[in-house]
């Protein structure tokens, strides 16, 4: 097989060698885990069952049918039949169970996948119609399997010794969905489209697993079971490599992982520059389970806790608000995991490229529409209920909360109104929380950033979001890799606003953060100090990286040479300079 590079978007650090797995939009909806060989034949059973089960639905169907039906009802169920007996749809997903480990459900829409791909390729124009009594039938498998899962899906990659290193490519894939992979086994990411920033790149970051994305063309182009090397940094593909471009990546591989070991050493180490300055390191997370992640790399704290991941739809299911208690159940999990260190909870930050519902996705222009505290303050029972839940859940340890997406006053307003609202609920039924909550700000819209009196006056913290403030700031829509290009958090206009937002908080007395991907990049480590940031927050995996780079850093030196890239206008010259502030 011919083997071809492709280039795209660096999203997730590190080399990933492995099989490819293609997934097709259909087969994103369903769940995806490796079943351990004792329980092969369970499942193969379940979905044996699932077949059976919509067998006797036909039937029924069939014998219910009224006189007066049209024929053609009567032949579409006995096509429907046709289709489940035929082995193509019966046994060769059992085969598939058996012989790769996957679930019942991954194993029916990989077969059919397989099928609806040679119906493609059919000239008859009746036959290849036929494709769609095929996904429906699937359909119903799929709805009977839905209510049949025997366990909890098996959250380990190595099942019985069967590692399978597999690499998903897909067209595209939702946050959601990709929050979906988390402890599955795949090893790396490659999609067509996406941004740096789009919060599905976020999450892989967040997985740790190398991922390039805006490839364009790769799910057309690379076949199933190829071999793919992704390399991560570089944001480039290798499909079907030589043995020689094989080896010279698995010593890259072998290379990262000692660089990751060495790093393990500063765990305990405390941040502070070489000149002394104490800085904190705060950790991003999207649900509570990162927490111990977070802690095994050193965090102090938590400075964004992404809260919308416990909102969104999962895998088909339809989305699922949860309720009061089960909020509270996860914050206090969140806090109580970081054992006494601070935990920053970001409101409910809904919208653009992360609907609450895929369906129900049809904003003109999601991401200068409803989102975030807009789509809460619409919603003043959903935030209400959030905010109560977060609040009880503050009894438990130190909490802070983060109203994203805010740039009028009025909305600061009514977010503290709310917030006082809830406390007086949660008084009148003596339910405990802490009185004392400190409520900040995201700065992410440049609106705010250009109108921050207005916001140091009303607000206990900042935090600055350079993934919307870069977005707006540049009009660049953060996930379409067409004008990724365009997309610099080294453009003039975007350090102006960043430096104005260190600056008030430093002017205001209060704390100022950046959250956003720019704070766990090394290679902005060194500008962010200069600038005068304090705060840093972002993925776990970057954190031991950054803090190497602040253990090295002289603040009398890098701040006169910040405050000189501050006055430029020029990029080639700004780009030039902050690549000298690494051997600063
Ligand atoms: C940001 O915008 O920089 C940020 C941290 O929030 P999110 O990426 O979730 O929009
Ligand atoms: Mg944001």
């Amino acid at each position: 097989m011919a083997s071809f590079t492709l280039h795209g978007i660096p999203v997730s650090r590190g080399i990933s060698i492995g099989r490819a797995h293609l997934l097709t939009p259909a087969a994103l909806d369903v769940k995806h885990y490796l079943v351990p060989e004792e329980r092969l034949e369970a499942e193969v059973v379940r979905l044996q069952q699932a077949f059976a089960e919509v067998h006797r639905g036909l039937q029924a169907l069939w014998k219910d049918l009224p006189r007066e039906a049209p024929t053609e009802l009567g032949a579409f169920i006995d096509v429907h039949v046709l289709i489940l007996s035929d082995p193509m749809i019966s046994e060769a997903p059992l085969d598939i169970i058996r012989s790769r480990h996957y679930n019942a459900e991954w194993a029916l829409v990989t077969q059919i996948d397989e099928l609806s791909a040679q119906f493609d390729e059919i000239e008859d124009a009746y036959l290849r119609e036929r494709k769609q009594d095929i996904q429906q039938v699937a359909e119903r498998v799929l709805k009977v399997l839905m209510g049949t899962e025997l366990t909890a899906p098996p959250g380990t990659v190595d099942v019985d010794g069967f590692q399978p290193q597999m690499i998903v490519v897909a067209h595209d894939i939702s946050p959601a969905d990709m929050l979906q992979f988390r402890d599955r086994s795949f090893i790396g990411f490659v999609t067509d489209v996406g941004g740096q920033n789009s919060h599905t790149a976020i999450v892989a970051r967040s997985l740790d697993i190398p991922a390039a994305v805006g490839m364009s063309q790769a799910s057309r182009l690379i076949e199933q079971d190829d071999w793919v090397i992704i390399d991560g940094d570089a944001g480039v593909v290798i499909a079907n490599p030589s043995q020689l471009v094989l080896e010279q990546y698995r010593q890259r591989q072998v290379m990262l992982q000692k660089a990751r070991k060495r790093l393990q050493k500063l765990k305990k180490t405390p941040a502070v520059t070489l000149d002394g300055t104490p800085i904190v390191l705060h950790a991003n997370i999207e649900l509570p389970d990162d927490c111990p992640g977070a802690l095994d790399n050193g965090a102090t704290g938590v400075g964004l806790f992404r809260s919308e991941f416990l909102f969104m739809a999962r895998g088909g299911q339809s989305h699922h608000i949860p309720s009061e208690d089960e909020q509270f159940e996860q914050y206090k999990r969140a806090v109580v995991s970081m054992k006494g260190r601070p935990v920053t909870i970001r409101t409910l930050d809904i919208g653009a490229d992360k609907p609450l519902d895929q369906a129900e996705h049809t904003a003109l222009n999601p991401a200068l529409g409803l989102r975030a505290i807009r789509y809460c303050l619409a919603e003043p029972q959903l935030f209400l209920t959030q905010l109560r839940a977060i609040l009880r859940a503050s009894a438990f340890g130190k909490l802070r909360i983060l109203i994203p997406m805010l740039s009028h006053a009025f909305e600061i307003d009514q977010s503290l109104g709310m917030i006082a609202q809830a406390k007086a609920e949660l008084r009148a039924e003596s339910v405990k929380f802490d009185a004392t909550i400190e409520v900040g700000a995201m700065i992410e819209i440049p609106a705010a950033a250009l109108a921050l009196p207005m916001f140091v006056k009303r607000m206990d913290f900042l935090s600055i979001g350079t993934n919307d403030l870069i977005q707006y700031t540049l009009a660049i829509d953060r996930v379409d890799y067409e004008v990724a290009h365009l997309y610099d958090p080294l453009h003039p206009a975007v350090l102006q606003l960043i430096w104005m937002t260190i600056e008030a908080g430093r002017k205001a007395g209060i704390d100022v953060a950046v959250c956003g991907e720019m704070a766990g990049d090394v290679k902005l480590t060194r500008l962010l100090l200069g600038m005068g940031l304090r705060e840093f927050s972002m993925h776990p995996a970057q954190l031991l990286a950054v803090k190497q780079e602040i253990l090295n850093a002289n603040l009398t030196v890098l701040a006169p040479r910040t405050r000189k890239i501050l006055r430029s206008m020029e990029p080639h010259d700004i780009a030039l300079a902050v690549e000298q502030l690494q051997s600063a």
